[in-house]
């Protein structure tokens, strides 16, 4: 039974109701409503569920990834997740505090949805006006899917610079010791998956954070000075997302980097408790919730608004919401500084938005430096921990050289098929 859900009130060990390096328990399955029907136990990536026709079902909590696709496929409402809604309502309530709805891309068309606009129209604008009116400012997350893209891109490059061009120093010390395949990093199943059941991978995984884990730090530093000029430890982060292992992600214990900044700069006492970068994560389902909660339809609110300096971002942060796209936006970033010039179209449409469990391609990049000699990257994009990862990863045990570069995320389809998305009775897989 988890402690009541109070921020702070239990000490510096909980991270709202999770002690901090307890990661475990993100999803559960309801004994009194599971009837057997064993829909989630095929759905599970790591086949972390046990049971079978007619017999309640159980999580194994040290191999799941809290992926939550379980809950979104189970037709009986009997798995749940971790809810951190009470207590960012109190949050919201608590005139000290500067509460940071931390949004991601994938959200701002299932949130629609949930107030009846049509499948797939984007109320992006209708969305972060709701937020406002809830008592979120907005920070959005396509803006530190930027940054990561800035972080991932060059390592790849640097990946690209020491391994295939031969090049040396002190700058590519890093990346000597990451060898190809690169893998991604923004997926916390993909990486807990990684962890647990295949740590050989560890030196291959990118070293970037998640857009998400960068946007905490980011918020409650930089724009906590510059931007909202607000003591941090009054600035409370809620990563508004499709993904429920965000919920377990924001715990982990390393995820401290605001706190030990401001403790080594003196911004804050020694003494401050450590707290995370990110305190609460709710799901798309969720902010629905908060939002009828308050007699708040998003899709009654205007269609406009003027965005603010935490609002700014491009279309390659936007696009990690699909399978491919964080793929895609890195690509992007690579081939600009290896060939020294844009792509012609940016839409790398042959890695993005695909329904093929494995996509492989090759991209052609002229090498600037190496007078427009083209090295061709091998990529492939998983999509779908379930359908395509065992293949691939036996593919690269046959030939470690198959691959440059390889996403993985752990929703078929990507984060737009997350395990915090609204439940699509129509679409149940029963
Ligand atoms: Fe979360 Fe996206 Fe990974 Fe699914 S694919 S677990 S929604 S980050």
């Amino acid at each position: 039974t988890p402690p009541p859900n109070a921020h702070g009130e239990n000490g510096p060990e909980y991270v709202g109701n999770l002690r901090r390096g307890e990661l475990r328990g993100v999803i559960k399955i309801n004994k009194d409503n599971c009837v057997g029907c064993d829909t989630c136990r095929k759905v599970c990536p790591v086949h972390a569920i046990s049971g079978g026709l007619g017999v309640v079902h159980s999580i194994r909590e040290d191999a799941c990834l809290s992926c939550g696709q379980c809950l979104i496929a189970c037709p009986f409402n009997a798995i749940e997740q971790m809810s951190f809604v009470d207590e960012v309502m109190k949050m919201l309530d608590d005139p000290n505090k500067l509460v940071v709805a931390h949004p991601s891309p994938a959200v701002r068309v299932s949130v629609g949805e949930e107030f009846g606009a049509k499948a797939g129209e984007l109320v992006t604008e209708q969305f972060v006006n709701a937020l406002e009116k809830a008592g979120f400012v907005t920070y959005d997350v396509n803006q530190s899917a930027d940054q990561t893209i800035m972080e991932e891109g060059f390592e790849f490059i640097n990946k690209i610079r020491y391994w295939v061009l031969g090049e040396r120093g002190p700058e590519l010390e890093e990346a000597a010791k990451h060898p190809f395949p690169h893998f991604t990093s923004c997926c916390p199943a993909w990486v807990k998956n990684v962890e647990t059941f295949h740590p050989g991978l560890i030196p291959h995984l990118s070293t970037a954070k998640s857009p998400i884990q960068m946007g905490g730090p980011v918020a409650k530093t930089w724009a906590a000075e510059y931007v909202w000029k607000k003591d941090p430890r009054d600035i409370y982060v809620v990563a508004v997302t499709p993904c429920t292992a965000k919920i377990f992600e924001a715990a982990r214990p390393e995820m401290n980097a605001a706190w030990h900044h401001l403790v080594e700069t003196g911004a804050i006492p020694a003494d401050t408790p450590s707290f995370q970068d990110v305190d609460a994560v709710i799901t798309a389902r969720e902010i629905a919730e908060i939002f009828r909660r308050k007699g708040i339809n998003p899709l009654e609110l205007p269609k406009t608004r003027e965005r603010s300096t935490m609002e700014v971002y491009t279309g390659a942060g936007t696009i990690f919401g699909a399978s491919g796209g964080v793929m895609e936006a890195a690509l992007r970033t690579a081939y600009f500084v290896l060939a020294g010039e844009e792509l012609k179209n940016p839409d790398i449409k042959i890695v993005r938005g695909r329904t093929d469990a494995i996509v492989e391609a090759t991209i052609p990049v002229p090498i600037k430096k190496l007078g427009g000699k083209v090295f061709e990257v091998r990529v492939c994009v998983v999509n779908g921990a379930l359908q395509g990862l065992e293949t691939v990863l036996r593919r690269i045990k046959e030939d470690k050289n198959r691959y440059h570069f390889i996403e993985v995320m752990n929703c078929p389809g990507g984060c737009v098929n997350g395990g915090g998305q609204p439940v699509r009775t129509d679409s149940a897989t029963w």
